[in-house]
């Protein structure tokens, strides 16, 4: 039998009051002031449908800059040292009450079969992309998560357009999707590299968002999340990989090459925030100096996205509840 979508069944109704309160658990009590500001975060939200784009993408949570579509925007305004005057150890238990929210409605998204997310992750050499995955979807069922870590590309990728390899590993429906690097290494090292001619890369923009738009219009809410690092915050976190035998497998000699062209990368960032924030896939920058801020501002828009998506337990069929089982 064809399962029916859209009602909302009695265990999705418990699940949603079982995420309200969750929030509401950590809105009150025993956090510190500054978490005032944080708990305006849900009027924040709001649900933006362009003309043929089905899904709802979402405005900054708070500590999230949003980059406003059609406005230039500079990385040199966001201090990468913001932690919203949190404290370490409170910023780690709301963490552990985003990430329920994210295992909770995640279910959800699986079991509807609808929908997908796709959570994309750019940021300079030691950024944090791999801690970000590590600490925000802990917890999430594996079937239901799938991580794209884009490299350097293969022969084989490389005799395709560009977007080939990405569209190859889009999250399909019920899914949440990472992308650690993404479509954005197109107008970023292969720029600062000169790895094409520059009107090949320019016209990638643009190509970008048509690509982003046909996601969105097909179900793909997209998240995309820039982690800010200072240049002083890299230094020190390469001194840690050469420092730490455990971290030597991290350090990459090609780190320091690419240290030097840190000017480049930050233009090429700039030019593919501001061109490339749209309505339909806005651009978020995360201030990722401290971990754990990074880590909570990130799984919190997770949360508020998938909130907002409001994915639905598939109607049960009819008389369920009196079936019994033979023996
Ligand atoms: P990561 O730094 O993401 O942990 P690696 O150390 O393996 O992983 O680095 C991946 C490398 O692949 C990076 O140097 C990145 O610039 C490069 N890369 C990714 N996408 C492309 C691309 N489209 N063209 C050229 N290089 C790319």
């Amino acid at each position: 039998m064809p399962k029916k979508h859209g009602a909302r069944g009695d265990a999705s109704r418990k699940d949603a009051a079982e995420a309200t309160k969750l929030r509401g658990s950590f809105a009150h009590d025993s956090h510190p002031p500054a978490y005032a500001a944080w708990a305006g975060a849900a009027e924040w939200i709001e649900q933006r449908r362009g003309p043929d784009v089905a899904m709802p993408t979402i405005r900054a949570a708070a500590g999230v800059v949003t980059v406003e579509p059609g406005s230039p925007f500079n990385l040199a305004a966001v201090d990468p040292d913001l932690d919203g005057g949190l404290d370490k150890q409170d910023a780690k238990a709301m963490l552990a009450a985003e990430r329920a929210r994210i295992q909770a409605l995640q279910e959800r998204l699986y079991a509807e079969r609808r929908r997908s997310l796709l959570i994309v992750l750019q940021a300079i050499d030691t950024g944090g992309k791999d801690g970000t995955i590590r600490a925000v979807l802990e917890g999430v069922n594996p079937q239901g998560c799938a991580v794209a870590s884009f490299k350097v590309p293969s022969a084989e990728e490389l005799d395709h357009d560009f977007l080939w390899r990405y569209h190859a590993r889009t999250p399909g429906r019920g899914m949440i999707g990472v992308f650690n690097r993404s479509h954005y290494e197109d107008v970023l090292v292969v720029r600062v590299k000169g790895l094409v001619p520059e009107p090949v890369w320019r016209m990638r923009y643009d190509l970008i968002n048509d690509f982003e738009h046909l996601l969105t219009a097909s179900g793909t809410t997209i998240l995309k999340f820039f982690l800010h690092i200072s240049k002083d915050e890299q230094r020190e976190r390469l001194e840690a990989r050469i420092a730490d035998p455990q971290k030597h497998w991290k350090f990459d000699p090609a780190d320091l090459v690419e240290r030097k062209s840190w000017d480049a990368y930050q233009a090429a960032f700039n030019d593919a925030l501001t061109q490339c924030s749209t309505p339909h896939a806005p651009w978020h920058v995360v201030p990722a100096n401290r971990k754990w801020f990074r880590n909570l501002v990130i799984a919190r828009t997770v949360a508020d996205t998938l909130e907002a998506m409001d994915p639905q337990f598939p109607e049960a069929a009819k008389g369920i509840a009196d079936l019994k089982i033979p023996e």
